[in-house]
């Protein structure tokens, strides 16, 4: 197969590329280098198997060509990170909406399958004790721009579903929960990233509100393994899937086990919201996915701990920083 990742230079994209190339197929990356970063492909670059191009997935000739000559396309750029979303929202409006518009009608012009990630983010401020495809969704008020990627998320996928209804384009969304694995940068407000590199470098923690909040994070490797399963299987076609852990940890939790994990003489800083990240900002209190679709008809469910996950991160990151393992 000869696969096309758009935002192949990010996290998770990254892991994908690898993994595809690993089980034989080709694979061309587009990445505008915006917040994906070059040293993340860069192992793969005398791979035969591997190309890419560094151009914005909103050059309609670019993705013309690039269409036309694969076999499948897995759709990731995107402009995510909630920090960043807020900070930058004309950006985020005209990549998520654009871009993908762009990606679905060029794909739709080819007859290719494409593969949408899409969030959890989508699901707003509902306050389930777990989120299943088909639940309401409830967003905060247009002027608080924290909404802007779950809305332009929102419209992503309606596009994608009305592609499919209307004109047979095979296309599946997969709503990714917190993802976690090497590579994820803390620039943007993941909170992983960011307490382990506060471990490791000696600075107390800082969480946001009272840290009562809760998150599943799911390894990149079981997400990327769900991406492909669902990619290889025309019963996904027009289907909507949540990916992510169903393991709930407080953040607060989250940041005393990382404290152990690096630095026991660190101490936990409660940041409030409007500090982090300005006026009037909305936090979820729990986002955990329902995975019985995916689990049902792929027998897809994450394997790898969130101990183990979080080891392998201050590995990575400890090799990033020169600090002896
Ligand atoms: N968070 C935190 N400290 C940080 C970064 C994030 O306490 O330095 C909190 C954030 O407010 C949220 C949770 O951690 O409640 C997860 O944040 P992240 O940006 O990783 O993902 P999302 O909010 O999209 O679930």
């Amino acid at each position: 197969m000869k696969a096309l990742v758009t935002g192949g230079a990010g996290f998770i994209g990254s892991h994908l590329s690898e993994k595809l190339i690993e089980q034989g197929d080709y694979v061309t990356v587009i990445d505008d280098l915006s917040t994906g970063n070059f040293n993340n492909i860069k192992h793969l670059t005398d791979n035969p198997h591997f190309n890419f191009a560094i151009e914005t997935i909103l050059d309609e000739l670019v993705i013309d060509r690039l269409v036309s000559e694969c076999d499948i396309i897995y759709h990731l750029a995107a402009v995510v990170g909630v920090e960043l979303v807020v900070k930058e929202s004309v950006r985020t409006i005209e990549t998520n909406v654009l871009g993908t518009t762009i990606m679905l009608k060029t794909a739709n012009r080819y007859k290719k399958r494409i593969i949408l990630t899409s969030t959890s983010e989508i699901y707003g401020k509902g306050v389930n004790d777990s989120f299943g495809e088909n639940d309401d969704r409830l967003m905060g008020p247009i002027v608080n721009s924290r909404w802007i990627y779950a809305c332009s998320k929102s419209l992503d996928e309606f596009l994608a579903l009305a592609y499919f209804n209307q004109k047979k384009l095979p296309v599946v969304i997969c709503r990714l929960f917190n993802t976690i694995g090497p590579r994820q940068t803390g620039f943007y407000g993941m909170v992983v990233p960011r307490f382990i590199r506060q471990g490791l470098t000696g600075k107390d923690l800082t969480v946001y509100g009272d840290g009562r909040q809760s998150r599943c994070f799911c390894n990149v490797t079981d997400v990327v393994e769900a991406l492909i399963l669902l990619s290889n299987s025309s019963k996904a076609d027009g289907e909507v899937y949540n990916i992510g852990s169903t393991q709930s940890i407080t953040i607060c939790d989250l940041a005393k086990k990382i404290i152990s994990l690096t630095n026991n003489s660190l101490k936990i800083i409660f940041v409030p919201y409007e500090e982090a990240y300005g006026e009037g900002f909305e936090d979820m209190l729990r986002r955990k996915p329902n995975i019985k679709k995916i689990h049902n008809a792929f027998n897809w469910q994450p394997r790898i701990s969130l101990d183990d996950s979080l080891q392998s991160i201050i590995e990575y990151e400890k090799d990033l920083l020169n600090i002896p393992q």
